[in-house]
């Protein structure tokens, strides 16, 4: 069995990253937007800020109270839509209640939207159109390429159809050729489809979801999701002993997580390089 070392691949695509950022005019700039005192959306942001200062990028956090009045949030995206150094801006998620993601994340401008959250941007990637992929679903497919894994005629079962992983996921893989079944909370007979899986990726956020006698012989096996256990510890939906069965694994943590973050400043570059006329 093999690692998919998701640390080593997402490394060497900042580094690429930050090479092209070099020979450009004026260094990309990303804008998060945090509201509330979530300790682990504060860990992410800090996360993105030492991405953005290792590829050579400009970045600003806003740091909203909790009361942040929706006017408010949508006053802000409208300036940071208009600011000519900002290239992508994130607005980090899980929003208090009192905000409309949909409101907010469909207002800032697509051409600025490096999550690809929008709609528009949501659209072009169904279609097969060029442009911002989302992040996690994108992670997962170039590390499929760096280990030489084609989809081509595989058959990909993708556990979870959330807007952000499970539906996303399930159209790359469609686009580079595999034959996808996507499954949810009301599949039935989920053990005996994963076990048709040749590519299983599980983004369901529950650990113990993906179990050794779930997967076939030989299977490549994601494992998206980022569970803590009792002790406060980080680990996916699959258990331990499926590495005995497949042929390649993602850890957690060190799998797709630090791809997911290398996928966003690959997409602000790519931005900024669209804002230059570069590309
Ligand atoms: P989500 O919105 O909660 O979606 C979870 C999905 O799992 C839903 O579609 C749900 O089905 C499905 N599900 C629930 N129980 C199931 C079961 N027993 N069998 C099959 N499917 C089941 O979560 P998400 O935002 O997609 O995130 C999923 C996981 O990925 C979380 O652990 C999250 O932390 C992680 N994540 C990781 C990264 C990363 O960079 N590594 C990025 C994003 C998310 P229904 O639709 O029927 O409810």
């Amino acid at each position: 069995m093999t690692l998919l070392d998701g640390k080593a691949l997402a490394l060497k695509v900042k580094t690429a990253v930050y090479k092209e950022t070099e020979t450009l005019a004026r260094r990309p700039g990303l804008a998060v937007i945090l509201v509330g005192e979530d300790p682990a959306s504060r860990v992410y942001v800090n996360g993105k800020k030492k991405d953005c200062a290792d590829c050579g990028f400009y970045s600003e956090e806003h740091m909203l109270p909790e009361a942040t009045t929706q006017r408010e949030m949508l006053d802000l995206v409208d300036e940071l839509n208009k600011r000519a150094d900002i290239d992508g801006i994130l607005v980090q998620l899980p929003l208090p209640g009192h905000l409309d993601p949909e409101v907010v994340l469909n207002a800032i401008d697509p051409r600025k939207d490096v999550d690809c959250f929008h709609p528009q941007n949501v659209g072009t990637m169904l279609i097969g159109g060029s442009g911002f992929l989302p992040c996690t679903p994108a992670g997962v497919m170039a590390l499929l390429e760096e280990y030489g894994i084609d989809p081509s005629g595989k058959h990909a079962v993708v556990l979870g159809r959330s807007n952000i992983v499970g539906k996303p996921m399930a159209m790359l893989l469609l686009e580079k050729n595999a034959t996808v079944t996507i499954c949810h909370s009301k599949t039935q007979n989920l053990a005996e489809i994963c076990r048709q899986a040749d590519i299983l990726v599980s983004a369901v956020g529950k650990i113990g979801t993906v179990s050794a006698d779930m997967v076939k012989d030989g299977a490549v096996v994601i494992d998206v999701a980022m569970n803590r256990d009792t002790n406060g510890k980080l680990c996916g939906d699959v258990d331990a002993g499926v590495a005995e069965k497949v042929s390649y694994l993602t850890p957690v943590p060190g799998g797709v997580g630090p791809m997911t973050r290398a996928m966003l400043m690959r997409n602000t570059l790519h931005s900024a390089q669209c804002h230059q006329n570069l590309q």
